[in-house]
């Protein structure tokens, strides 16, 4: 099987460049975000403190999270439930960042995750796929771009789904979503020793995708 690992921080524009490279090179996409934000979302439905691990852990692992395919599409189900579109929401982003910390919540995904790589050609995105889920990566990539960059490219995202938002409000959750993800005991997010650094605040879609394509 071959596996490509892209690890960045929030709105570096993983899961667009993941995806098409996983289309071009017919491979499948998996976007470990969306499988976070999952598990977000069921503690966030029942009410439960998400500073609360035992609790957190609990919850999670008494649910089922399934990856699916629609026309290509990856699509996430909660209990086989599609929760791929209100998973998305920026308060379930935030909430996901919290839960992401407690060692419980990610044994039970990157067992999942290593599972889907060793059946499958994959794109995989998320954290630490290169250095914790995929050590073995055939390709890492460290896909950044300045926080300015990414808080512009999230407000763009927004806005057009007609959604009303602050591009300032933007940039500080970012800052604080990177901080945590960065600090984090647990597989914080780094660039592994084996990872190539791409930096996209001035590179077109295009360019990555080939700049990645090229490195296979
Ligand atoms: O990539 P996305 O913004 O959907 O990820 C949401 C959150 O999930 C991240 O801010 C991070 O806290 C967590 N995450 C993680 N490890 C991954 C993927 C996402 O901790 N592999």
């Amino acid at each position: 099987m071959y596996n490509i690992a892209i690890d960045g921080p929030a709105g570096a524009g993983k899961s667009t460049i993941a995806k098409i490279v996983a289309k071009e090179l017919g491979f499948i996409y998996v976007d470990t975000g969306a499988m976070y934000r999952t598990l977000a979302l069921a503690c966030f439905r029942d009410g439960i403190d998400t500073s609360d691990e035992a609790a957190v852990v609990a919850k999670c692992e008494s649910v089922e999270v399934t990856l699916g395919y629609e026309d290509g599409t990856q699509k996430v189900y909660l209990n086989g439930e599609d929760v791929s579109t209100e998973i998305r929401r920026e308060e379930i982003g935030n909430l996901t960042s919290a839960i992401a910390v407690f060692p419980g919540v990610r044994k039970i995904l990157v067992a999942l995750q290593k599972d889907l790589a060793a059946k499958n050609d994959v794109v995989m995105d998320g954290r630490d796929i290169g250095t914790a889920v995929l050590p073995n990566a055939d390709l890492k990539i460290y896909l950044t771009a300045s926080v300015e960059t990414r808080a512009k490219r999230r407000y763009d995202e927004l806005v057009e789904k007609g959604q009303t938002c602050d591009l300032k409000e933007i940039e500080k959750d970012i800052e604080d979503r990177d901080y945590r993800d960065m600090n984090r005991e647990v597989s914080p997010l780094s660039q592994a020793d084996d990872a190539v650094l791409v930096d996209s605040s001035d590179m077109t879609i295009d360019e990555v995708v080939a700049k990645i394509i090229s490195l296979k």
